[in-house]
C-alpha cells in the first residue's frame, strides 16, 4: 500500500451476510498492521434479507478524517451473487480498481457483464461457506478473496480479530478465509470502446416533503407491491416425508409468506420470499432445507 493513499471499499451484501462484520473485522486487521482503518455500515430496511452497505477507509499514514458514505471506491466486494444484476455495483468504480464477487460463475463469464477499467476477481464463498462452516454466511470467507485480490490486509492478520469474534468457531472461519484464498480467480476489465450501460430499476420513495407526519402510512397493504422475491440467492424446499404440519414455519416466517396448502403441508410464495432461512432454522422436524437458487 503507497504511502500518504487512503484506499476505500464499498461491500454490498444482504442483511443477515455478514457485510458489516466483514468491513470491521478487514479494519481490525489493518489496525494489527500499523495502519489507520474506518469501517462502518448503511442500512435502508434493517430486514434480514434486504441489501445493506458497509463501508473501509485504510490508510498506512494519515489518519482518516472523512466519516461520510464511499461513493468512489477504489475496491467493491459482492456478498450475494444476486446484487450484480439488480444494483449498480460498480457505480463509481476506479480505475484501475477491484471488483470481488462471490458467484458460481467464471471470470470469463461475468466478464460479459461489466466494462471499465479494473480487475475482476470471482470466488464460489457460497459453496466454500456451506461446505466448511454448514451455513451460506460468506463473510469471512469473501476476506480470503479481497487478500487475494487486493493485498490489502495479511492474512495473518486476521488471526486475532476472528479468534475475538467467533472464538471456537475462529478455525472454521479462518480455514473457509484460507481456501477462498486459493480458489479466487481474476482477470483484468479493460473496455475502449463505447460502454454499455446498464439499466437498474430504483424503486420510488416518497420524497421528504410528500410524506405524513410522523410517516403514519395510509396506504394499507402496501408491502405486498414490493415482491422481497427477488432478494433471494437461496430457496426452501420441503421434504414432506418429515414434516408433521405443526405450521411453526409459517409463524417465524417473516414475510408471513408461506401458507398451508389444501394437502395440509406448507408452501412459501417464491414473490416474496427474500431466502433468509429463518423457516429451515425453526422447523424442527428439520423438514425444510435451503438450497441454491430463487
Ligand atoms: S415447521 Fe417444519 S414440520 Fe412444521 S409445518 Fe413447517 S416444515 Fe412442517
Ligand atoms: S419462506 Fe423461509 S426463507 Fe422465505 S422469507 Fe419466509 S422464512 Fe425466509
Amino acid at each position: 500500500m503507497e504511502k500518504g493513499t487512503t484506499i476505500e471499499i464499498r461491500w454490498h451484501g444482504r442483511g443477515g451476510q455478514g457485510a458489516v462484520t466483514s468491513a470491521e473485522l478487514t479494519a481490525l486487521a489493518a489496525m494489527r498492521e500499523g495502519k489507520y482503518a474506518q469501517a462502518f455500515p448503511s442500512f435502508g430496511p434493517e430486514r434480514r434479507g434486504a441489501p445493506v452497505l458497509a463501508f473501509n477507509r485504510i490508510s498506512q499514514d494519515t489518519p482518516i478524517r472523512i466519516r461520510s458514505g464511499v461513493v468512489k471506491p477504489d475496491i467493491v466486494i459482492v456478498l450475494d451473487p444476486g446484487l450484480v444484476t439488480l444494483i449498480n455495483v460498480v457505480d463509481g468504480l476506479k480505475p484501475g480498481g477491484a471488483l470481488i464477487v462471490n458467484s458460481t460463475r467464471s471470470v470469463d463469464d461475468l466478464k460479459q457483464e461489466f466494462s471499465g477499467d479494473w480487475k475482476l476477481a470471482v470466488v464460489n464463498a457460497s459453496a466454500i461457506a456451506r461446505e466448511l462452516l454448514g451455513v451460506n454466511i460468506v463473510n469471512t470467507t469473501m476476506l480470503g478473496a479481497l487478500i487475494r485480490a487486493t493485498g490489502i490486509i495479511n492474512m495473518e492478520s486476521l488471526t486475532e480479530p476472528l479468534a475475538e469474534k467467533f472464538g471456537a468457531r475462529s478455525k472454521s472461519n479462518f480455514e473457509a478465509c484460507n481456501r477462498a484464498f486459493k480458489e479466487t480467480a481474476q482477470d483484468k476489465i479493460t473496455t475502449t470502446g463505447p460502454k454499455k450501460q446498464k439499466s437498474f430499476q430504483a424503486e420510488k420513495l416518497p420524497r421528504w416533503n410528500e410524506l405524513l407526519v410522523g410517516c403514519a402510512v395510509t396506504d394499507v397493504g402496501n408491502t405486498k407491491r414490493f415482491c422481497t422475491g427477488d432478494w433471494k440467492s437461496e430457496h426452501p424446499e420441503w421434504n414432506d416425508a418429515v414434516c408433521i404440519q405443526c405450521g411453526i414455519c409459517s409463524i417465524y416466517c417473516p414475510e408471513a409468506c408461506i401458507s398451508e396448502q389444501s394437502d395440509g403441508y406448507f408452501r412459501s410464495n417464491p414473490f416474496f420470499c427474500k431466502g433468509c432461512g429463518i423457516c429451515a432454522q425453526e422447523c424442527w422436524t428439520k423438514a425444510i432445507k435451503m438450497v441454491e437458487g430463487s
